[in-house]
């Protein structure tokens, strides 16, 4: 949605600390769409080899790429009326590799290709911790690095919107469909990033998404199709 002005508003801290900026959040309020009164589905959606293409600890702002399609994927779910949040480990800081605002930068970027792709993340949310980093402030057993769910339950704090009971996940590792499964969420895996890997038992451990997916578009459409069956009447 070129043109959109950005609403960036600061959240509060959580127990782990991590930080997170509301995107546009108010865009929606203006849809005519409306699944429950007062309620939005929710996607929950990893970042790296989910949204942009995997490339290990990204030094260089500009080394953030969007998969194929990711945009226009996430149009749709924008279109119906479907909140998309983003959670995402970025452990970078931890590890000393670069301090946190560089994070805050990448996810920048990531909103403004997507945004020329004409589509919106409702909010971004990321752990910067690791129980193993060097950096004293970060090298916290936090309660907000998946597969744990304190990034869950912060979107859901703030955005009471958020229907739990027609909340997905999305994401290329165990971790994400694991977290899933912690936050009663259901879950896609995609075969993007190291998600062909986890499927073929060479990273991580083998997980049973309730979906394989292609790419983000096959994911998504899986996403609304089940709204549809379910009984969102205007998701479309
Ligand atoms: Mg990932
Ligand atoms: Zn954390």
């Amino acid at each position: 949605m070129p043109g959109h002005p950005y609403y960036r508003g600061k959240g509060g801290a959580i127990s782990g600390g991590c930080s997170g900026w509301c995107l546009n959040w108010s865009v929606h309020e203006l849809m005519p769409f409306h699944v429950k009164p007062g309620k939005r589905p929710v996607v929950f959606l990893d970042r790296d080899g989910t949204l942009n293409v995997e490339a290990g600890y990204l030094r260089n702002i500009s080394d953030l790429v969007l998969l194929p399609g990711a945009a226009q994927a996430l149009t749709l779910l924008n279109r119906a009326n479907v909140a998309a949040v983003l959670v995402t480990n970025q452990s970078g800081p931890a590890r000393g590799l670069y301090p946190e605002w560089h994070v805050q930068k990448l996810n920048d970027r990531l909103c403004a290709l997507l945004d020329e792709g004409g589509a919106v993340l409702d909010a971004v949310y990321y752990c910067p911790h690791h129980p193993q980093g060097v950096v004293p402030e970060y090298a916290i057993n936090c309660s907000c690095r998946k597969p744990k769910i304190g990034l869950i339950e912060r979107a859901f704090v703030e955005h009471p919107d958020l229907d739990r009971q027609a909340a997905y996940m999305i994401g290329d590792q165990s971790t994400d469909v694991e977290l899933a499964r912690n936050a009663s969420l259901k879950s896609v895996l995609v075969k993007t990033g190291y998600g062909a890997d986890v499927l073929a038992g060479k990273f991580q451990w083998m997980v049973e998404p309730d979906f394989v997916a292609e790419t983000l578009a096959d994911a998504v459409s899986w996403v609304l199709a089940e709204l549809e069956r379910q009984g969102s009447p205007d998701v479309r």
